[in-house]
């Protein structure tokens, strides 16, 4: 059975089980294999976003847990080596497998921690088992070169691990984000020290868990938890740490570009988007209004590559913002746990107090604003409708700013000039979408597009060894297959003279 085919009441029942050890007892920094409190004593405060309880408290790290964290992670670094990329894998393999057994407690955990849905949270978790067997399978092939053969010479490439690596990851869908950037960085042999979250801690924990029960060595995956400014900066300067790698918002990504230079870290960055997604005229308005709605209700619309942006041909627009504003009303907004729910509470009131504010922009710059169907008796501001915002321009606030909430912007364009023109008007360049059933056209578009992922007829649909990133502000770098390991090793060229070729004589 699926964890979203259990009804609310044994999702809560069980959900209070997997949380009460948070509740019990501070949730500590994981850091050669030992739960430890941060060196100064300090603690967070945790708190649900369905109702701002308090979910426990957190360790709160600094410098000081961060340099023990990196040091551990150095000192593993032989160890992790000296198992061999047979005996990396093995453990790997291990870790996607006690995922998948505990998926439904991770799901569970994450929504009550990220306000996420049980809807989209058991895939999730089932997500973050398949990256480590993904990369688990590949692990053999991390040192894999090139063969660059000249008259004179051989030349050939290898790969080496680059040394113990930073992860920092964000909250919007934090279990499965965080395999993403660390089963790679262990299956190429590195050692990781990762900088969760602090609105959403609570599921690093359990894959650092999970991993040292596989029989990863410890110090091999450390977990610091902390505030970005002290935590998550330290991890960026610190000497020990090879590489960074970052997903997050694009101003921080800046942050750490300055906070890493003095120690010349490798940087890796999956940041904001503003992703448009196209409908031409010839468009299958049916499947476009349904990807569209998926693309950006989905996930509390908390998610990088939402389709943010829908330009719709004018001779279809009114038509299209029409069927989308009925659409939007049947949308369930409620209790994360709730099978039935599509749109849970969101994160944080910070949070939601950053996306209604663009209630205000809109109105203030002219659109018109459509709300779908508010939650009866809702615990809390942070339950948000899905928005339709239309009659907008591109140069508006709710055009050209990342909202990362269930916020659509609708936007007409005239023709396929247009269209491109509006879709690259923009700081970011993740991903785009486009519908057109003129297969000459979806070429030329998809080409003409300045981002880092298009897709066709199609919502966004991963597939494991193809790139992930984004141009412009929404990143540097890709992830995903043979990507994720450039990132993670050292590429070593070897030349070997075949015989007698000339050598300058300098003492002539
Ligand atoms: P954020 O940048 O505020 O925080 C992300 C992480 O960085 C947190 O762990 C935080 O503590 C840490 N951090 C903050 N300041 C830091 C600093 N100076 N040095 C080091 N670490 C620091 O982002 P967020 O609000 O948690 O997440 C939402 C953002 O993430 C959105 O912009 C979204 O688009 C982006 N995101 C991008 C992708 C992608 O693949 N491109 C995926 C998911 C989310």
């Amino acid at each position: 059975m699926t964890a979203s085919t259990h009804s609310l009441t044994e999702n809560l029942a069980d959900a209070a089980d997997h949380l009460a050890r948070f509740a019990e007892q501070p949730l500590l920094h994981l850091i050669g294999g030992e739960e430890v409190a941060s060196v100064s004593g300090e603690t967070f405060t945790n708190h649900s976003p369905i109702d701002q309880s308090v979910l426990g408290e957190v360790a709160s790290g600094d410098t000081a847990d961060i340099d023990a964290a990196a040091r551990r992670a150095e000192q593993a670094f032989g160890v992790w080596q000296s198992m061999g990329p047979v005996g990396r894998q093995k453990v790997l393999r291990d870790v996607a497998r006690l995922v998948t057994e505990r998926a439904r407690q991770i799901a569970l955990v994450e929504c009550i921690d990220t306000g996420q849905t049980m809807r989209f949270m058991s895939a999730a978790a089932i997500r973050g088992a398949a990256n480590f067997s993904y990369f688990a399978d590949h692990a053999t092939s991390v040192a894999n070169g090139q063969s660059l053969p000249t008259d004179t010479h051989i030349n050939y490439t290898t790969r080496k691990a680059i040394g113990p690596v930073g992860v920092i990851t964000p909250w919007n869908t934090p279990f499965m984000l965080s395999t993403w950037k660390i089963a790679p960085a262990l299956a190429a042999g590195c050692t990781v020290v990762h900088k969760p979250a602090e609105w959403s801690p609570l599921t690093a924990h359990l894959l650092a868990e999970i991993a040292l029960e596989a029989g990863l060595p410890p110090g091999v995956l450390n977990v610091v938890h902390g505030l970005g400014h002290t935590a998550g900066k330290s991890l960026t300067e610190h000497p020990s740490i090879k590489a960074v790698a970052f997903v997050g918002e694009s101003s921080t990504g800046s942050a750490i570009q300055a906070q890493g230079a003095p120690t010349l870290k490798r940087v890796h960055f999956e940041l904001g988007g503003k992703n448009p997604v196209i409908v031409f005229d010839d468009a299958d308005m049916e499947r476009a209004l349904r990807a569209v709605t998926f693309m950006i209700y989905s996930l509390n619309g908390e998610r990088c590559t939402s389709s943010s942006r829908v330009l719709v041909q004018d001779g279809i627009y009114r038509e299209f913002t029409e069927k989308l504003a009925e659409r939007i009303k049947t949308i369930p907004v409620g209790h994360p746990l709730d099978p039935s729910t599509v749109i849970g509470p969101l994160v944080h009131p910070r949070h939601t107090q950053k996306v209604t504010s663009y209630l205000e922009a809109a109105d203030a710059e002219g659109a018109t604003v459509h709300r779908g169907t508010a939650m009866a008796d809702a615990p809390s501001d942070n339950f948000v409708e899905p928005i339709l915002f239309t009659d907008a321009t591109n140069d508006m606030k709710i055009a050209q700013e990342e909202i990362f909430g269930p916020a659509l912007t609708a936007i007409p364009f005239s023709d396929e000039a247009d269209a491109i023109k509006i879709a690259n008007d923009i700081d970011y360049g993740l991903a785009g979408y486009l519908w057109t059933n003129d297969v000459s056209r979806a070429h030329r578009v998809a080409e003409a597009l300045d981002a880092g992922m298009i897709w066709v007829n199609s919502q966004n649909v991963r597939h494991l060894p193809t790139p992930f990133g984004g141009t412009k502000a929404s990143g540097i770098g890709r992830d995903g297959g043979d990507w994720s390991f450039d990132f993670y090793t050292e590429t070593k060229n070897i030349s070997i003279a075949l015989g007698d070729h000339p050598i300058p004589n300098l003492a002539d």
